[in-house]
């Protein structure tokens, strides 16, 4: 590999860079690669020169891997973090969900949490000046480019249900600078013994950047405020729609009929068939 430095094990890139700038996402599975094509998509349509990235572990067949090789995404083969027995077991899926039980919302069986640390590798991206970190369960509804001019390390609040909730970043949006150091730096922060990051990297950045820069809350619009705080939304300033908890492409899940006019925009942007022009949707206080 062209890459030497012991600090870039764990990553295998198949293609080469075309841009400084990079809209990263992580894909550990079939249904989160369903999830990265609709992303892709929708990041393709703003007419960015930035690359968009995917990590995805060994795992991922090649078959699910191939629409976003044809979209001209970058793919990144990437291998867990080097991490402690002790610290897989603590964050593995049942272990976590038995110590920090998830109340408000369900994640699909297809989520593996352990897996939500392969994010960290973004900054092993030393090729690139600015990283900004999307989630495969998310789609970009506008030009973005600008979210390449903020700091490190930015994120939205985590606000889907009330005042307090932005006290707290969603880590499915963030803004990164790529650097070797930070990296080494957080694996030495990450697994110490009997450390719990009750949500994974999220906790973990948060604690990691204690003075976070805060985007705007449309930079990262969690489905949930659609009906928990429908006066927050509005279709003009909504540029990142991010589906946390159940996703688009569960079939029938609990909040299906809730989020339904959001889930029909998911699937119209996977199939790259009749998507909308986002200005003329209806906002939930009209549509309900
Ligand atoms: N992810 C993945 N496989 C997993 C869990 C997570 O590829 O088993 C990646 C994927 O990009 C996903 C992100 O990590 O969007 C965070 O997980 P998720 O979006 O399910 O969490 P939520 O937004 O519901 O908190
Ligand atoms: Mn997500």
């Amino acid at each position: 590999m062209m890459l030497g430095s012991e600090m870039l094990q764990g990553l295998r890139p198949h293609t080469r860079p075309r841009s400084g700038q990079a809209f990263v996402t992580l894909v550990t599975n079939a249904d989160y690669a369903m999830g990265a094509l609709a992303l892709a998509r929708s990041i393709a349509r703003t007419g960015t020169r930035a690359d968009i990235v995917v990590l995805h572990t060994a795992g991922v067949r090649e078959s699910d891997l191939a629409p976003l090789a044809a979209l001209d995404c970058r793919l990144i083969e990437v291998e867990h973090l080097p991490l402690s027995d002790g610290f897989n077991e603590r964050h593995a899926g049942g272990n976590l969900h038995a110590a920090a039980p998830f109340t408000k919302g369900r994640k699909p069986s297809f989520h593996t949490p352990l897996d939500n640390f392969c994010k960290l590798r973004l900054w092993q991206l030393i090729e690139y000046d600015t990283c900004v970190f999307i989630d495969a369960d998310a789609l970009v509804l506008r030009n973005v480019d600008r979210l390449f001019d903020y700091p490190e390390f930015s994120a939205a609040p985590n606000v889907y249900e009330s005042l307090a909730d932005f006290h707290r970043l969603n880590s499915g949006v963030f803004v990164a600078k790529p650097s070797l150091a930070t990296f080494q730096d957080m694996l030495r922060q990450l697994d110490r013994p009997d450390v719990f990051w009750r949500r994974t990297d999220q906790t973990f950045l948060e604690a990691f950047f204690p003075d976070w820069h805060g985007l705007p809350i449309f930079m990262n619009m969690l489905q949930y405020v659609w009906f928990s705080m429908p006066a927050l939304w509005n279709w003009n300033s909504v540029s990142i729609l991010h589906y946390q908890y159940e996703k688009p492409w569960e079939e029938n899940h609990p909040k299906a009929e809730q989020l339904r006019p959001l889930i029909d925009l998911w699937h119209s942007f996977h199939t790259g068939q009749d998507v909308p022009d986002i200005a003329t949707l209806a906002n939930p206080r009209a549509a309900a």
